[in-house]
């Protein structure tokens, strides 16, 4: 007892003596029995970072900055680098008013474009904590606490997927991370299986709709990546039949993994994940299914059905900071069988052994993944999880598929505009009668410029096309409404 006595004492003169913060005014608190010195300089910092933190999870339709060029930028701001540095309150106060306000908070409920996000506020909240808590997330012996909260989350997960209770998996930097540690297990597996596959260029086979993350993951593993066309708009076992028994002798040798989607990016599809499974169970290739979008809506009991068949996936791509709530960046790869992983990924070395002694009792993610060093990315989503219960969740999700049905039908109603294909999940593309495509531009330019929304064209077919997808559940019919009627 008295040992520990003696180990705070220490604690609290290093506390005082913090190399970065040196307090210029002081006072003392008590905690429990134990006295504290703080740093008032500190706390008037954190109080002016919480408010400001308050302030912006507390607005729901936070000003919609946009970009400036880097040398307007640097004239209002200046060198904010400097030998003596140029103070918090400062750095701040320039973050705050000027920089912050360059950039489109990707949770506006009038934020349509790409992928939005929205997270809860909880999750942000946890954020901080989880920064604040400095915990190393690749290995059980130091991140314990973090890396139980990250796979009471994971669990949840895995649960939404049907696979098997041995499947189970592993936060990671986004979608494309995770992409790249699946399709590397799958890799590795193949060559592991027979050594006539080691030193050969693999070949992995996906569909026009598939992310481009998929091609760039198969170019940082030096794979070849044959797209397949599809007749409808999803891909079918069918169609992955007639490509694998079109490709040439040598290529099907060279052939160790199909990646399907689960949403695609652009349109919402979900590819025929039942049939796909059958022929990749026939013909022994590994089975991706890339959710980084549409995992969420697994959680929906409305769109459930339409996944069926990913119970049989290798791996499977979910991206919490997607149409899960929590803040960037998160992503999340499952594996069915998690040791095929860990002998992909697992990095050895001298000064990491110890980890693997202490920490083997538990769960190492640095394992499972690319990645070795890591935030416990997956906290602020157990938080908001636990914090929510999961049928809050479910019930966010259903609103951000109610408000693509809902965009569908005023659409309909309009005769300014063109349904192109019926909402799929949270995507909705239409036309604008009779506009060219540097009329799309420029209205998606003059909506971003007037801080009212941000909605993007793309194409389908190749068209141009408006494309709405909802994430945000704060976003209203309203809004739908004052968006459609910018469209006049
Ligand atoms: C967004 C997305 C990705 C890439 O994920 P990041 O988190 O941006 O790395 C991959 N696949 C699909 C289907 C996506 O929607």
């Amino acid at each position: 007892m008295k040992n520990k006595d003696s180990q705070n004492e220490l604690s609290a003169t290093q506390q005082e003596s913090n190399f970065f913060h040196k307090p210029k005014h002081k006072d003392m608190i008590t905690g429990g029995n134990k006295m504290h010195t703080i740093d008032m300089d500190l706390v008037e910092m954190t109080l002016d970072v919480m408010k400001y933190t308050i302030d912006r999870i507390s607005n729901i339709t936070p000003e919609m900055g946009a970009p400036k060029k880097e040398e307007d930028l640097f004239r209002i701001v200046g060198e904010t680098i400097t030998p003596e540095g140029i103070g918090g309150e400062n750095a701040f106060k320039l973050f705050r008013d000027v920089l912050v306000k360059a950039t489109v908070p990707i949770d506006h409920p009038r934020h349509l474009a790409f992928v939005p996000a929205a997270p809860t506020r909880a999750a942000v909240m946890f954020d901080l904590v989880t920064s604040a808590s400095s915990i190393h997330g690749a290995y059980w012996m130091e991140g314990a606490g973090g890396i139980f909260c990250e796979n009471q989350a994971m669990k949840w997960l895995v649960s939404l997927t049907g696979l098997p209770s041995s499947a189970f998996g592993v936060f990671t930097s986004g979608g494309t991370a995770a992409n790249l540690s699946a399709l590397v297990t799958a890799r590795e597996t193949w060559r592991e299986q027979n050594s006539e596959n080691v030193g050969v260029k693999s070949l992995l086979l996906t569909s026009h709709g598939a992310h481009s993350s998929v091609q760039a993951m198969a170019k940082v593993m030096d794979s070849d990546v044959v797209m397949i066309d599809c007749e409808e708009e999803n891909l079918t076992g069918r169609e992955l039949q007639n490509a694998i028994n079109e490709l040439e002798e040598k290529d099907k040798k060279r052939l160790f993994a199909v990646v399907a989607t689960g949403g695609t990016t652009n349109a919402g599809i979900i590819d025929e994940l039942d049939t796909i499974a059958d022929v990749c169970a026939k013909e022994s290739l590994w089975m991706h299914v890339d959710c980084a979008y549409g995992g969420g809506a697994l959680a929906a009991l409305s769109v459930r059905h339409f996944f069926k068949g990913i119970e049989r996936a290798d791996s499977i791509t979910i991206d919490p900071h997607k149409w899960l709530f929590s803040p960037y960046d998160c992503g999340a790869v499952i594996y069915k069988n998690l040791e095929l992983a860990k002998k992909a990924h697992s990095q050895k070395g001298a000064y990491l052994d110890i980890f693997k002694d202490e920490g083997a009792d538990g769960f190492n993610p640095a394992d499972y993944q690319i990645q070795l060093t890591r935030r416990v990315r997956g906290m602020p989503l157990w938080f908001s999880l636990a914090m929510h219960g999961t049928n809050k969740y479910r019930q966010a999700i259903e609103r951000g598929i109610e408000l693509a049905k809902i965009a569908e039908e005023k659409v309909k109603e309009s005769s300014h505009l063109e349904l192109i294909r019926p909402a799929s999940l949270s995507v909705v593309l239409f036309k604008r009668n009779a506009w060219t495509p540097e009329q799309y531009r420029d209205w998606t330019y003059k909506n971003h410029r007037e801080g009212f929304a941000l909605v993007t064209p793309t194409t389908w077919k190749g068209e141009t096309a408006v494309r709405f997808c909802f994430i945000n559940p704060d976003t209203t019919e309203v809004d739908i409404d004052k968006i459609l009627d910018s469209l006049k």
